[in-house]
């Protein structure tokens, strides 16, 4: 039995994993705004288990940049606490627990789920992308994750589409495609597009709403109800998020793309295939919902740990 768990900026989650299931349900604990407070959280979540006194290592996913080598978190995102990126969870838990600790990016884990037991089985180049509030992305070539020089690498969010200097990232860059095809550039991209319509045109949702105050929600409840801004919008959306995933198909020409997190149950499929189509230059790769969704990363952190260590 191995013990999977993701830390994300507003959960963690730990689960037993056996024989490529989740066995016994999932643990879900609100993350702690401070480092104490993570360990507290680990010990009590781990602690809950069904399976803690028959565990044989921890895999764990995490929000942020991971040294592999020492599977360290070596990088922060702006929803984790400070200090985040210096926390030794590898170490401390190996203390506390005395059995191997595997720590991975969260994108990367999850990518490895949907491979090797997910909707992306038997592909052997595949990627997976989270679109939340960012975009996450883990890129498998043939049938190895692909991590870079220190594990840092499959970075795809931050890959710049414009030369606009026009949106900031969080990662501190301009014009990442994250910055226009997440969650959060939906919103911006709503506001910007209302900003251009006059006062005296403006009707349905903008007709209701100030500009400044849009959210992502309100387009795609606008969405639902045939609102003309609101096609408009959504449209932006699916031709932005095809331009990355676009160039993603012509560097690495993957069987799959797995699309998941909050944001992919809103892609229209037969627009978003024929808008890649248009820019892709060999072959339509399959584009796919997620199979595991909120437990990939757990799923895959563990799977990792059992083939690192042998289990
Ligand atoms: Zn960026």
């Amino acid at each position: 039995m191995i013990i999977g768990t993701d830390i994300g900026g507003t959960k963690i989650n730990f689960a037993c994993v056996q024989a490529e299931e989740v066995s016994g349900g999932v643990i879900s604990l609100k993350t702690p705004d401070n480092i104490q407070g993570i360990l507290d959280v680990f010990f009590e979540g781990i602690g809950n288990l069904a399976c803690q006194n028959n565990i044989k290592a921890i895999g764990i996913a995490t929000a942020g940049t991971v040294d592999l080598e020492n599977s360290k978190v070596t990088g922060s995102t702006g929803n984790m606490p400070d200090g985040y990126d210096s926390l030794e969870l590898k170490k401390i838990l190996k203390e506390k627990f005395s059995i191997p600790v595997f720590v991975e990016n969260d994108a990367n884990a999850a990518a490895f789920a949907e491979f090797k037991t997910g909707n992306a089985r038997g592909h052997m180049n595949t990627i997976t992308l989270t679109l939340g509030t960012g975009i996450g992305g883990g890129i498998i070539v043939d049938g190895r994750l692909l991590r870079g020089r220190t594990g840092a690498g499959a970075e795809v969010g931050h890959m710049p589409i414009t030369p606009q200097k026009k949106r900031k990232c969080t990662c501190g860059s301009w014009g990442c495609w994250e910055a226009y095809a997440s969650g959060t550039g939906y919103a911006v991209t709503a506001r910007e597009m209302a900003e251009k319509i006059p006062v005296e045109k403006r009707e349905g949702i903008l007709k209701e709403k100030k500009i400044p105050e849009l959210t992502t929600y309100d387009i795609i409840s606008g969405l639902n109800n045939n609102d003309p801004f609101a096609i408009e919008v959504h449209n932006m959306w699916e031709e932005y998020l095809s331009m990355g995933i676009a160039s993603l198909i012509n560097i690495f020409e993957p069987d799959s793309i797995v699309l998941s997190g909050g944001m992919a149950k809103f892609i229209n499929y037969e627009v978003l295939n024929s808008k890649v189509k248009e820019r892709v230059i060999m072959q339509a790769t399959l584009l796919l919902p997620a199979k595991y969704e909120n437990f990939a990363g757990l799923l895959g952190a563990a799977y990792l740990a059992g083939e690192k260590f042998n289990l």
